[in-house]
């Protein structure tokens, strides 16, 4: 069935044998089946969305990569996702909470950075966006500098999504959301976007929690950030617009 599985890695940009790799990482939440939503599932016509056994998984990652962002970033991320994993368990969608969380920053931002790159779509790729937020990751000690890429947090409640490049669709005919990805399972989903101003908009109408300036704390330093953290039903960006326009 797989013709080859060489194909050109997301990260490193070259040709390389891909591996399938949880795009959260395992540990952070992310190794039970899910139900997953995505535009091709809904353009088949699964209702359902797609299942996949193994956590959210996409082979788009070469094996080096992989296990560099396991080495540098996955252990703070993995502790930033079970703070709070344990707050989530208290929220309900619709909630807003003010939380105080202890992480180590730049390494969880660097790994939703990793998460943004891993799923997006070769064709769609704007390659001369990329090096920026490549050479970030790739660099454990670099900071700040994303240019022009914002990263979002929420607390994700039902079904599972994992979309890379695109934009959203604005029923009402105003310019849309730029869209890098959205990934998501509960207790958490993440959205990396433009940064212009009709994706902005977008984003604080849905009172997405701007990380971006994690990107510009210092390597390996745990501190503790006041965070707002929006509680929402995940589902494709597209979905809300529609539920909010209809
Ligand atoms: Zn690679």
């Amino acid at each position: 069935m797989l013709a080859s599985t060489s194909d050109v890695c997301r990260l490193c940009a070259r040709v390389r044998d891909l591996t399938e790799e949880h795009v959260i990482p395992r540990s952070a939440e992310n190794k039970a089946s899910v139900q997953l939503d995505t535009f091709q599932s809904l353009a088949d016509g699964f209702r359902t969305g797609t299942t996949l056994r193994q956590g959210l998984t996409r082979r788009s990652l070469c094996h080096r990569c992989n296990n560099f962002g396991n080495k540098h970033y996955v252990g703070p991320f993995a502790q930033w996702t079970r703070t709070l994993l344990s707050e989530h368990s208290k929220l309900r969608p619709g909630d807003f909470p003010l939380l105080a969380v202890t992480a180590d920053f730049l390494a969880v931002s660097k790994q939703i950075a990793i998460m943004a790159i891993a799923a997006a779509e070769l064709p769609s790729i704007r390659w001369g966006d990329y090096p920026r937020l490549r050479g970030f990751v790739l660099n454990p000690k670099a900071t700040g500098g994303l240019g022009d890429f914002r990263l979002f947090v929420y607390f994700h409640f039902g079904r599972a999504v994992h979309e890379g490049g695109f934009s959203a669709i604005d029923t009402t005919g105003g310019p849309t959301a730029g869209i890098y990805c959205q990934v998501g399972r509960p207790p958490l989903g993440y959205v990396v976007t433009f940064s212009d101003q009709a994706t902005l908009d977008w984003a604080h109408s849905r009172r997405l929690c701007d990380v971006t300036n994690f990107a510009e704390m210092q390597p390996g330093q745990v501190s503790t950030r006041w965070l707002n953290i929006p509680c929402l039903n995940g589902g494709l960006p597209f979905r809300a617009i529609s539920r909010k326009t209809a």
